[in-house]
């Protein structure tokens, strides 16, 4: 352990860190001290999650942090893909480019679906140039080590609060490395059930159902890894005590575990700790304005279980134009712009893109987004005043659903219905006006957020969907000093 820190490099890239944005007080020398004496598995793999309440950080500032730590060469980002069956890694790599829309864990032989929501996980490792970690070559670390520090997720935990990498400390499976051309014997008293192996370098899985009367003889077994497959001649064996014999037949070395699962066997699937997932970058306005050449693959895209899509658009913009003349009017659609980017990054949400006058931002809660559009009315006004005209007015529409990540004209985008929808009820909305849907509307946040504004709900036809939806219109409070007035009118 305790390989050289490169100090030069280390100061020099916490210079250019330090100088990109105003950060919060020590936050710098906070993330110094981990370089300095985090151990190797920590710095690996950081998780801004984690960094942020170990060191009473906002979250959103340690993502930002980390963001720009990989801009700035100090860290790598890393996207992974963890299995909730066995806490495993099934892949990682460190673009975007490379994620598909399905992966296969070997291990457990399931295919999983890659939404961003769930098991794709984003780390941050520290970059070998400023200090070189035992991770970054893995084929030196011991079998245990390599499966249970690098392969298996450390913090993966079942229901019960155990922590997997200590189940299998007690388990104790084989675990072995398996150079070309050796072989190697392991005893093992099978019960009834199934053994499932896996060799985690070649990615090759092996499965023998162990079914029918129990043997009191030792039972030989043969397993060859052969190029592109393990097997075992016999794939049915018979309950009782076994050796089996691994012979490595390529010219590969094969990383081996071995998990015997007894019928009956009651598999819950496994939880992580708080991370930053695929979404929640996606979701990151940092990530979208330093990172913008990262793309999604394919025109699949990645799906997305729920994300809230918010629309604006100007009302009469056309009038605007003709009344102030073009230079006039996008200077002014440019400052309203900026106004509401403000506002959304302030409530938690990144703008996709402008289109004409319009803005497409997502938020990963329909609360922020709400609270997003109530503050953009206020902004607007605010903004309004201060120009001492009503130039700009606002028409605003949210809903919230499952979407696909796509790469767009070189730029993360979504796509599909909740992304149209969103996009047609903003249409129905007037001046400062917020229509929102059903799916916004039963959110009890939500509703909390509303209870004191006028709001209407309708049914609407939106185009290309043959359904009446209904739809809920949101105003702004009315001004708070209108209540008392009006009762003192009454009273009098
Ligand atoms: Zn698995």
């Amino acid at each position: 352990m305790g390989s050289q820190i490169d100090e030069g490099l280390l100061d020099e890239k916490l210079a250019i860190i330090e100088g990109v944005k105003s950060w919060q007080p020590r936050l710098i020398s906070k993330l110094e001290s981990v370089i300095r004496s985090g151990d190797e598995d920590t710095l690996f793999r950081m998780n801004p999650i984690r960094f942020a309440r170990e060191k009473g950080v906002e979250e959103e500032e340690a993502i930002d942090l980390f963001l720009h730590s990989v801009k700035a060469g100090l860290f790598r980002l890393n996207w992974q893909l963890w299995c909730p069956g066995c806490g495993g890694i099934v892949e990682s790599f460190d673009s975007l480019r490379t994620l598909g829309t399905h992966y296969h864990c070997n291990f457990c032989q399931v295919n999983l679906e890659a939404t961003l929501d769930d098991y794709i996980e984003i780390t941050f490792a520290l970059s070998p140039r400023v200090r070189d970690i035992e991770f970054n070559h893995p084929e030196t670390l011991s079998a245990e080590d390599f499966f249970l520090r690098y392969i298996f997720h450390p913090e993966a935990y079942f229901p019960d609060g155990t922590k997997f990498g200590d189940a299998m400390k007690k388990q104790k499976p084989p675990m072995f490395y398996l150079e070309p051309d050796a072989k190697f014997e392991i005893g093992m008293t099978l019960p009834p059930g199934t053994v499932s192996g896996s060799d985690w370098l070649n990615r090759l899985d092996l499965f023998l159902a162990v079914a029918g009367e129990p043997m009191q003889a030792i039972e030989e077994v043969d397993i060859f890894l052969d190029p592109g497959s393990i097997r075992a001649p016999k794939a049915e064996l018979r309950p009782g005590p076994k050796v089996l014999r691994f012979r490595n037949r390529t010219a590969l070395k094969g990383a081996i575990i071995l998990m015997s699962h007894p019928e009956g066997e009651i598999h819950s699937p496994l939880a992580f700790p708080p991370f930053l997932s695929g979404k929640r970058l996606f979701n990151s306005q940092t990530f979208r304005d330093l990172f913008q050449s990262e793309t999604i693959q394919g025109e699949e895209g990645i799906a997305i279980k729920d994300i809230t899509v918010l629309f604006t658009d100007l009302k009469s913009s056309t009038a605007l134009y003709d009344r102030i003349g073009d230079l006039q009017a996008y200077h002014l659609v440019r400052q309203h712009f900026g106004s509401l980017a403000r506002v959304i990054n302030k409530h938690g949400g990144a703008i996709v893109k402008t289109i004409g006058d319009a803005v497409m931002a997502t938020f990963l809660q329909p609360a922020e987004a709400l609270g997003a559009a109530l503050g953009m009315l206020d902004e607007i006004d605010r903004f309004n005043q201060s120009n001492g005209s009503k130039d700009i007015v606002l028409k605003i529409g949210i809903h919230k659903g499952s979407s696909i990540a796509v790469t767009l004209n070189e730029r993360l985008d979504y796509f599909g219905q909740t992304v149209n929808v969103a996009s047609r009820v903003q249409g129905l909305a007037g001046a400062e006006e917020i229509y929102i849907t059903q799916e916004m509307y039963d959110v009890p946040e939500v509703r909390a957020l509303i209870k004191d504004h006028p709001v209407n709900a309708k049914d609407a036809r939106l185009k290309g969907i043959q359904e009446k939806v209904k739809v809920f219109r949101v105003r702004a409070r009315p001004a708070e000093v209108s209540a008392p007035l009006r009762l003192e009118r009454l009273a009098t």
